[in-house]
Protein backbone atom coordinates (compact mmCIF):
# COMPACT_ATOMS: atom_id res chain seq x y z
CA UNK A 1 0.00 0.00 0.00
CA UNK A 2 1.00 3.87 -0.62
CA UNK A 3 0.97 6.16 2.19
CA UNK A 4 -2.10 8.80 1.44
CA UNK A 5 -0.11 11.92 2.07
CA UNK A 6 3.15 12.98 1.37
CA UNK A 7 3.73 9.62 -0.82
CA UNK A 8 6.12 11.68 -3.11
CA UNK A 9 7.96 13.69 -0.46
CA UNK A 10 11.41 12.17 -1.35
CA UNK A 11 11.00 11.70 -5.25
CA UNK A 12 10.47 15.30 -5.37
CA UNK A 13 13.84 16.36 -3.53
CA UNK A 14 17.21 15.76 -5.27
CA UNK A 15 19.52 12.72 -3.85
CA UNK A 16 21.58 13.83 -1.89
CA UNK A 17 18.07 14.64 0.95
CA UNK A 18 17.54 11.31 1.05
CA UNK A 19 21.06 9.19 0.08
CA UNK A 20 22.50 9.12 3.11
CA UNK A 21 24.64 6.67 3.45
CA UNK A 22 26.73 8.54 0.83
CA UNK A 23 26.26 12.09 3.32
CA UNK A 24 29.91 13.42 3.86
CA UNK A 25 29.55 14.16 7.63
CA UNK A 26 31.23 17.53 8.87
CA UNK A 27 32.66 17.27 12.39
CA UNK A 28 32.92 20.40 14.73
CA UNK A 29 35.30 21.30 17.06
CA UNK A 30 35.17 19.14 20.65
CA UNK A 31 36.78 21.78 22.76
CA UNK A 32 34.16 23.79 22.29
CA UNK A 33 32.09 21.70 24.71
CA UNK A 34 32.12 20.54 28.17
CA UNK A 35 30.14 17.83 29.94
CA UNK A 36 28.16 18.85 33.26
CA UNK A 37 26.22 15.38 33.82
CA UNK A 38 24.87 12.73 33.08
CA UNK A 39 21.12 12.86 32.56
CA UNK A 40 20.09 9.95 30.85
CA UNK A 41 21.79 6.66 29.32
CA UNK A 42 19.33 4.84 26.14
CA UNK A 43 19.93 1.91 24.18
CA UNK A 44 22.13 3.59 21.74
CA UNK A 45 23.45 6.63 23.71
CA UNK A 46 24.73 8.08 26.78
CA UNK A 47 22.94 11.63 27.03
CA UNK A 48 24.74 14.81 28.94
CA UNK A 49 23.78 17.98 29.89
CA UNK A 50 26.80 20.11 28.72
CA UNK A 51 27.70 23.69 27.99
CA UNK A 52 28.99 25.57 24.68
CA UNK A 53 32.47 27.14 26.13
CA UNK A 54 32.14 29.87 23.24
CA UNK A 55 28.74 31.34 23.77
CA UNK A 56 28.21 29.63 27.58
CA UNK A 57 25.06 28.25 26.04
CA UNK A 58 23.66 25.24 27.66
CA UNK A 59 23.32 22.05 25.38
CA UNK A 60 22.74 18.06 25.22
CA UNK A 61 25.15 16.19 24.33
CA UNK A 62 24.29 12.65 22.84
CA UNK A 63 27.18 9.98 22.64
CA UNK A 64 26.17 7.33 20.56
CA UNK A 65 27.00 3.70 21.33
CA UNK A 66 29.12 1.22 18.57
CA UNK A 67 26.13 1.37 16.33
CA UNK A 68 26.54 0.40 12.73
CA UNK A 69 28.16 3.82 10.59
CA UNK A 70 24.77 3.36 8.24
CA UNK A 71 22.52 4.45 11.54
CA UNK A 72 24.17 6.90 12.51
CA UNK A 73 24.55 8.45 8.95
CA UNK A 74 20.62 8.10 8.96
CA UNK A 75 19.69 9.69 11.96
CA UNK A 76 22.24 12.81 11.44
CA UNK A 77 21.12 13.10 8.17
CA UNK A 78 17.75 13.26 8.99
CA UNK A 79 18.48 15.84 11.91
CA UNK A 80 20.17 17.98 9.43
CA UNK A 81 16.96 18.14 7.00
CA UNK A 82 14.52 18.64 9.90
CA UNK A 83 15.98 21.24 12.24
CA UNK A 84 14.25 24.38 12.47
CA UNK A 85 10.76 23.06 12.15
CA UNK A 86 8.35 23.31 14.23
CA UNK A 87 9.13 21.21 17.80
CA UNK A 88 11.81 19.32 16.10
CA UNK A 89 15.01 18.73 18.51
CA UNK A 90 17.64 21.61 16.94
CA UNK A 91 20.72 19.88 16.41
CA UNK A 92 23.44 22.31 16.79
CA UNK A 93 26.34 20.50 15.90
CA UNK A 94 28.42 17.15 15.82
CA UNK A 95 31.43 15.97 16.96
CA UNK A 96 33.69 13.04 17.50
CA UNK A 97 36.61 11.87 19.57
CA UNK A 98 39.53 12.11 18.20
CA UNK A 99 40.97 8.81 19.54
CA UNK A 100 37.74 6.70 19.91
CA UNK A 101 36.41 8.21 16.64
CA UNK A 102 33.37 7.85 19.37
CA UNK A 103 30.33 10.39 17.62
CA UNK A 104 28.74 12.58 19.92
CA UNK A 105 25.54 15.48 18.78
CA UNK A 106 25.07 18.42 20.12
CA UNK A 107 21.47 19.35 20.85
CA UNK A 108 19.36 22.77 22.25
CA UNK A 109 18.78 21.56 25.75
CA UNK A 110 14.91 21.15 27.24
CA UNK A 111 14.33 21.51 30.75
CA UNK A 112 11.61 18.70 30.64
CA UNK A 113 9.72 17.43 33.35
CA UNK A 114 9.24 13.77 33.51
CA UNK A 115 5.91 12.58 31.65
CA UNK A 116 4.84 10.41 34.70
CA UNK A 117 4.62 13.37 36.65
CA UNK A 118 3.74 16.01 33.91
CA UNK A 119 0.48 14.22 32.01
CA UNK A 120 -1.09 13.43 35.55
CA UNK A 121 -1.63 17.05 36.04
CA UNK A 122 -2.93 17.24 32.19
CA UNK A 123 -6.60 19.22 31.75
CA UNK A 124 -8.47 18.98 28.68
CA UNK A 125 -6.49 22.35 27.26
CA UNK A 126 -3.17 20.74 28.09
CA UNK A 127 -4.10 17.57 25.64
CA UNK A 128 -5.04 20.48 23.22
CA UNK A 129 -1.96 22.59 23.44
CA UNK A 130 0.60 19.42 23.85
CA UNK A 131 -0.59 17.43 21.00
CA UNK A 132 -1.25 20.12 18.38
CA UNK A 133 2.62 20.61 19.12
CA UNK A 134 3.38 17.02 18.35
CA UNK A 135 0.81 16.86 15.37
CA UNK A 136 3.00 19.69 14.38
CA UNK A 137 6.61 18.06 14.45
CA UNK A 138 4.61 15.29 12.76
CA UNK A 139 3.18 16.21 9.67
CA UNK A 140 6.43 19.06 9.05
CA UNK A 141 8.90 15.30 9.65
CA UNK A 142 6.35 13.41 6.98
CA UNK A 143 5.85 16.28 4.63
CA UNK A 144 9.57 16.40 4.89
CA UNK A 145 9.10 12.25 3.61
CA UNK A 146 10.60 10.82 7.36
CA UNK A 147 8.93 8.73 9.54
CA UNK A 148 10.06 8.61 13.43
CA UNK A 149 9.10 5.83 14.63
CA UNK A 150 9.56 6.17 17.78
CA UNK A 151 6.54 8.33 19.09
CA UNK A 152 6.64 7.63 22.60
CA UNK A 153 6.16 10.03 26.20
CA UNK A 154 10.49 9.68 26.57
CA UNK A 155 11.19 10.92 23.70
CA UNK A 156 8.93 14.68 23.54
CA UNK A 157 10.57 16.90 26.03
CA UNK A 158 8.25 18.91 27.71
CA UNK A 159 8.97 22.20 29.24
CA UNK A 160 5.76 23.45 31.17
CA UNK A 161 7.19 26.84 32.26
CA UNK A 162 7.82 27.80 28.83
CA UNK A 163 5.05 25.58 27.34
CA UNK A 164 7.92 24.45 24.74
CA UNK A 165 7.53 20.74 23.21
CA UNK A 166 10.25 19.36 20.94
CA UNK A 167 10.26 16.07 19.43
CA UNK A 168 13.47 14.28 19.96
CA UNK A 169 15.60 10.72 19.47
CA UNK A 170 15.69 10.66 15.77
CA UNK A 171 17.84 7.77 15.79
CA UNK A 172 15.28 4.65 14.54
CA UNK A 173 13.30 7.39 11.87
CA UNK A 174 13.24 6.48 8.28
CA UNK A 175 13.11 8.03 5.28
CA UNK A 176 9.96 7.31 2.82
CA UNK A 177 9.94 5.53 -0.22
CA UNK A 178 6.68 4.27 -1.90
CA UNK A 179 7.46 0.70 -2.13
CA UNK A 180 9.88 -0.09 0.46
CA UNK A 181 10.10 -2.76 2.40
CA UNK A 182 10.62 -1.52 6.16
CA UNK A 183 11.78 -3.12 8.81
CA UNK A 184 8.86 -3.99 11.54
CA UNK A 185 11.44 -4.32 14.65
CA UNK A 186 11.13 -0.27 15.28
CA UNK A 187 9.23 1.48 18.23
CA UNK A 188 8.75 0.31 21.34
CA UNK A 189 6.62 -2.15 22.46
CA UNK A 190 3.92 -0.09 24.50
CA UNK A 191 3.93 2.22 21.22
CA UNK A 192 4.09 -0.47 18.20
CA UNK A 193 1.45 -0.31 15.59
CA UNK A 194 -0.15 -3.29 14.36
CA UNK A 195 1.49 -3.04 11.56
CA UNK A 196 4.62 -3.90 13.38
CA UNK A 197 3.09 -6.70 15.31
CA UNK A 198 1.42 -8.71 11.80
CA UNK A 199 4.93 -7.88 9.94
CA UNK A 200 3.39 -5.69 7.50
CA UNK A 201 6.51 -4.09 6.30
CA UNK A 202 4.72 -1.54 3.67
CA UNK A 203 3.97 1.04 6.31
CA UNK A 204 4.16 4.38 5.98
CA UNK A 205 3.89 7.58 8.08
CA UNK A 206 0.32 6.57 9.72
CA UNK A 207 2.52 4.59 12.05
CA UNK A 208 3.51 7.73 13.87
CA UNK A 209 -0.19 8.64 14.26
CA UNK A 210 -1.39 4.89 16.12
CA UNK A 211 0.96 5.67 18.38
CA UNK A 212 0.26 9.21 19.61
CA UNK A 213 -3.45 7.60 19.44
CA UNK A 214 -2.15 5.27 22.35
CA UNK A 215 -0.58 8.37 23.81
CA UNK A 216 -4.01 10.49 24.26
CA UNK A 217 -5.95 6.88 25.10
CA UNK A 218 -3.09 6.59 28.53
CA UNK A 219 -3.42 10.48 29.31
CA UNK A 220 -7.80 10.21 28.81
CA UNK A 221 -8.21 6.87 30.42
CA UNK A 222 -5.43 7.62 33.22
CA UNK A 223 -4.44 3.87 31.94
CA UNK A 224 -0.08 4.48 31.41
CA UNK A 225 0.91 3.01 28.81
CA UNK A 226 -2.70 1.91 27.38
CA UNK A 227 -1.64 -1.22 25.44
CA UNK A 228 0.82 -2.99 28.26
CA UNK A 229 2.02 -6.03 26.20
CA UNK A 230 4.91 -8.11 28.04
CA UNK A 231 6.13 -9.36 24.75
CA UNK A 232 5.64 -8.12 21.11
CA UNK A 233 2.96 -10.87 20.28
CA UNK A 234 1.24 -10.03 24.01
CA UNK A 235 1.56 -6.56 22.65
CA UNK A 236 -1.10 -7.45 19.55
CA UNK A 237 -3.10 -9.48 21.98
CA UNK A 238 -3.85 -6.46 23.97
CA UNK A 239 -4.73 -4.27 21.39
CA UNK A 240 -7.13 -7.39 19.93
CA UNK A 241 -8.71 -7.24 23.64
CA UNK A 242 -9.94 -3.38 23.16
CA UNK A 243 -10.24 -3.49 19.28
CA UNK A 244 -12.15 -7.14 18.60
CA UNK A 245 -10.55 -10.42 16.56
CA UNK A 246 -13.05 -9.67 13.99
CA UNK A 247 -11.27 -6.40 12.32
CA UNK A 248 -8.46 -8.03 13.09
CA UNK A 249 -8.16 -11.03 10.73
CA UNK A 250 -10.27 -7.68 8.05
CA UNK A 251 -6.97 -6.09 8.48
CA UNK A 252 -4.73 -8.87 7.73
CA UNK A 253 -6.82 -10.06 5.10
CA UNK A 254 -6.84 -6.92 3.48
CA UNK A 255 -3.29 -6.32 3.55
CA UNK A 256 -2.51 -10.23 2.39
CA UNK A 257 -1.23 -11.21 5.61
CA UNK A 258 -0.97 -14.65 7.78
CA UNK A 259 -0.55 -13.86 11.13
CA UNK A 260 2.36 -15.94 12.67
CA UNK A 261 2.06 -19.21 14.14
CA UNK A 262 3.32 -17.04 17.19
CA UNK A 263 0.09 -16.22 17.82
CA UNK A 264 -1.53 -19.39 17.17
CA UNK A 265 -1.99 -20.19 21.37
CA UNK A 266 -2.21 -17.18 22.63
CA UNK A 267 -4.75 -15.15 20.53
CA UNK A 268 -8.18 -16.13 21.37
CA UNK A 269 -11.34 -14.70 19.69
CA UNK A 270 -12.29 -11.16 21.62
CA UNK A 271 -15.15 -8.74 21.19
CA UNK A 272 -14.86 -4.71 20.12
CA UNK A 273 -14.77 -3.35 23.70
CA UNK A 274 -16.62 0.01 23.28
CA UNK A 275 -14.13 3.23 24.71
CA UNK A 276 -16.83 4.39 27.18
CA UNK A 277 -16.05 1.07 29.32
CA UNK A 278 -13.01 2.68 30.12
CA UNK A 279 -14.79 5.95 31.53
CA UNK A 280 -14.09 5.71 35.13
CA UNK A 281 -14.50 7.71 38.25
CA UNK A 282 -10.45 8.62 38.09
CA UNK A 283 -10.87 9.59 34.51
CA UNK A 284 -14.38 11.01 33.91
CA UNK A 285 -13.24 14.84 33.98
CA UNK A 286 -11.48 13.91 30.61
CA UNK A 287 -12.97 11.01 29.64
CA UNK A 288 -16.33 11.91 29.48
CA UNK A 289 -16.04 14.76 26.39
CA UNK A 290 -17.34 12.70 23.07
CA UNK A 291 -14.48 15.25 20.45
CA UNK A 292 -11.64 13.52 22.37
CA UNK A 293 -13.22 9.46 22.47
CA UNK A 294 -13.98 9.98 18.78
CA UNK A 295 -10.32 11.29 18.16
CA UNK A 296 -8.55 8.23 19.69
CA UNK A 297 -11.47 5.99 17.79
CA UNK A 298 -9.98 7.47 14.60
CA UNK A 299 -6.13 7.07 15.73
CA UNK A 300 -6.50 3.50 17.23
CA UNK A 301 -7.27 1.79 14.20
CA UNK A 302 -5.65 -1.42 12.78
CA UNK A 303 -5.60 -0.32 9.83
CA UNK A 304 -3.04 2.16 9.63
CA UNK A 305 -5.06 4.00 5.98
CA UNK A 306 -7.74 4.24 8.22
CA UNK A 307 -6.13 6.67 10.78
CA UNK A 308 -6.37 10.54 10.80
CA UNK A 309 -3.23 11.68 9.34
CA UNK A 310 -1.28 14.76 11.50
CA UNK A 311 -2.94 17.23 9.48
CA UNK A 312 -6.58 15.60 9.67
CA UNK A 313 -6.09 14.82 13.61
CA UNK A 314 -5.48 18.62 14.31
CA UNK A 315 -8.23 19.97 11.92
CA UNK A 316 -10.54 17.12 14.35
CA UNK A 317 -13.56 18.82 16.21
CA UNK A 318 -11.74 18.42 19.67
CA UNK A 319 -8.92 20.54 18.68
CA UNK A 320 -11.45 23.49 18.51
CA UNK A 321 -13.61 22.74 21.24
CA UNK A 322 -13.14 23.63 24.60
P1 LIG B 1 16.27 5.24 23.73
O1 LIG B 1 17.09 4.01 23.67
O2 LIG B 1 15.52 5.40 25.05
O3 LIG B 1 15.38 5.46 22.55
P2 LIG B 1 18.39 7.00 22.82
O4 LIG B 1 19.70 6.33 23.11
O5 LIG B 1 17.92 6.94 21.42
O6 LIG B 1 17.27 6.51 23.82
P3 LIG B 1 17.51 9.74 23.28
O7 LIG B 1 16.11 9.23 23.35
O8 LIG B 1 17.83 10.69 22.17
O9 LIG B 1 18.57 8.52 23.28
O10 LIG B 1 17.88 10.44 24.67
C1 LIG B 1 17.79 9.71 25.90
C2 LIG B 1 17.20 10.58 27.00
O11 LIG B 1 17.98 11.75 27.22
C3 LIG B 1 15.80 11.12 26.69
O12 LIG B 1 14.76 10.21 26.99
C4 LIG B 1 15.74 12.38 27.55
O13 LIG B 1 15.39 12.05 28.87
C5 LIG B 1 17.16 12.89 27.52
N1 LIG B 1 17.31 13.93 26.46
C6 LIG B 1 17.67 13.69 25.19
N2 LIG B 1 17.70 14.83 24.46
C7 LIG B 1 17.35 15.83 25.29
C8 LIG B 1 17.21 17.26 25.13
N3 LIG B 1 17.44 17.86 23.96
N4 LIG B 1 16.84 17.98 26.20
C9 LIG B 1 16.63 17.37 27.38
N5 LIG B 1 16.75 16.04 27.60
C10 LIG B 1 17.10 15.26 26.57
Amino acid sequence: SVARVYADANEIRPREYWDYENYKIEWGNIANYEIISKIGRGKYSEVFTGVNVLNNEPCVIKVLKPVKLKKIHREIKILKNLTGGPNIIKLYDLIQDHNSKIPALIFEKINNVDFRVLYPKFTLDDIRYYFTQLLRALDYSHSMGIIHRDVKPQNIMIDPLTKTLKLIDWGLAEFYHRGMDFNVRVASRYHKGPELLINLQQYDYSLDLWSVGAMIAAIVFKKEPFFKGDSNTDQLVKIAKVLGTDDLHKYCNRYGIKLSSDYDDILMTYPRKPWRHFINENNRHLSENPAVIDLIDHLVRYDHQERLTAKEAMAHPFFRGS
